[in-house]
This record gives C-alpha cells, structure tokens and sequence, in this order.
C-alpha cells in the first residue's frame, strides 16, 4: 500500500508535468472507485492547474475553480503518458492536458478516490478532521506525549492514528518505534516525555529519507511499465520476522496489532 512518502514521490514526479498546464478533457472510465467519482470533477476541464499539492495521502490539483482529488487507496498508481497511449486494464480515470499530456488513474482493487473540492465549498469532512502533517511544526514530540496522557492503546496504533499525525503507515510505524527503541506494545500513556520527544524527530527523520531516496530512485515518471510511486528502501525492522535484529543479534518478533503486522526486538525496544 502506498504511504506517505510514495505519495509525496508521486506529487513531485507529476508536478512539473501538470503545472501551468490547462485541463482539456476529464475522462472517467469506471466511477465506482472506493467512493462514486462525482460529476463535479468536469468542472475543471478549460482550467488551469495551479498547484498538485499533497494532504496526508491525498493530492490535490488545483485549479481556480477548485480542486480534483486523487487518493491511491490500496493499489492506486499514477502515469503520465501521452493521451494517445491505448488504455489497459484498470485505467479508470485520465487527466488530459490540452498539450496532449495525460495523467492516468489505474487501480486494481479500486479502493482509491477521485473527488471534487469547489473552492466555494468548505474543505471535505475526512480531510478536515486531519491531524497535522508529519514533517511540519505542527508536529513533534511534544503533541505525541500531550495526547497519549489518557491513551491506553498500544504505541503504535496512536502514532498510526490519523487525528494524532497523518502518515505514518504500517512500514514507518514499526521503523520508528525500533530506531526510539520503544516497544511497540507498550500502552501510550506509559511511554515517557523524553522518548515521545526522541520519536516525534525519529518520525520526521524516517519519513524524510523515505522521500529522499524514492526522490533519487524515481528516474522517470512517463515510463508506461511503472510502479512510479514505489521503491526499495532499506528497512531494519519490519518484514524481518526471525531474523537478526541490526544492532543486538537476537531474533526479531512478529505480533499483530490492530490487524497490522508488527516487528520489532524484545532487547532492542523496552
Ligand atoms: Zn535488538
């Protein structure tokens, strides 16, 4: 499943091919993604985009009149291609540009969205309730341990909770909770000041190079084979089940929390 550094290497690889540009012509093939795709989004074709922004998972092309939506749900993958280029299975929705350009839409399982923002509109409820995004000041340590205070839930699950930071996936969940050394089981509210603030910045780090390296790994955005969002990335904890753990040897552990896979060093994570 992308996550939030994939998303936001996506919202760069198609960027420079959508800015400035003018939407000709929106084509929806299959309106049935996770929710009905609204007719609404027709309302920016003869627009120009302004900016593709990123909300947590959702990217947002801006135009005047307001703002089409794309979520990549479980399998959703973006490609820029040449409006020409014959569609295969699953290209349910095309962004074309009046210069010819594409953007396509293709998603297997078709739990991904394409909504409508108006600007006159106040913003849609799932993104309004949002909490604040990761890599900002928004965000830190600090927020992590104020909310916990109550929080009898596992660590993981409340860093993995959207109203408290968006964005930490499954994947960045369990490599943040290995590198603070903290436990992924552990109750929230029993985890200390000193490590919430260790981990507001390890999240931030991790995220980070995540985008950095898919930033470097990301050669070409039009190729048409692609899985343009995606990349290999050195991970040191998750999907290591009974292997040796990086910095002590002993065998990494497997549970599951909240449905998740969780990884992580009995020695390592207190
Ligand atoms: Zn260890």
């Amino acid at each position: 499943m992308p996550e939030l550094p994939e998303v936001e290497v996506s919202r760069l690889g198609i960027s420079p091919h959508l800015i400035g540009q003018h939407i000709e012509q929106i084509i929806v093939r299959h309106k049935q993604l996770r929710w009905l795709v609204p007719d609404d989004v027709h309302l920016a074709e003869g627009h120009k985009v302004n900016h593709v922004r990123r909300r947590a998972k959702y990217l947002f092309i801006d135009t005047d009149v307001g703002s089409i939506i794309l979520h990549l749900g479980m399998s959703g993958k973006l490609r820029i291609v040449n409006s020409e280029t014959p569609v295969i299975k699953h290209d349910h929705v095309d962004i074309v540009l009046t210069n010819g350009v594409c953007l396509r839409f293709n998603d297997a399982r078709r739990f991904g969205a394409c909504l409508w923002q108006s600007v006159n509109d106040p913003e849609i409820g799932m993104i309004a309730a949002l909490g604040p995004e990761p890599l900002t000041s928004d965000f830190d340590g600090q927020r992590l341990y104020d909310l916990s205070r109550t929080k009898s839930v596992p660590v993981k699950n409340f860093i993995m909770d959207n109203k408290v930071v968006v964005g930490v996936g499954n994947i960045y969940a369990n490599e943040s909770l290995f590198i603070a050394g903290i436990d992924p089981r552990k109750a929230a509210k029993k985890v200390s000041k000193k490590s919430y603030l260790e981990l507001g910045d390890i999240i931030k780090q991790v995220l980070a190079k995540a985008i950095e390296q898919g930033g470097t790994t990301l050669k070409d955005f039009t190729q048409a084979d692609g899985n343009p969002g995606y990349f290999a990335q050195h991970l040191r904890v998750y999907g290591r089940k009974g292997q040796a753990c990086e910095v002590c040897d002993s065998e990494i552990q497997s549970v599951t929390l909240g449905q998740r896979n969780t990884f992580f060093c009995e020695q390592c994570q207190k």
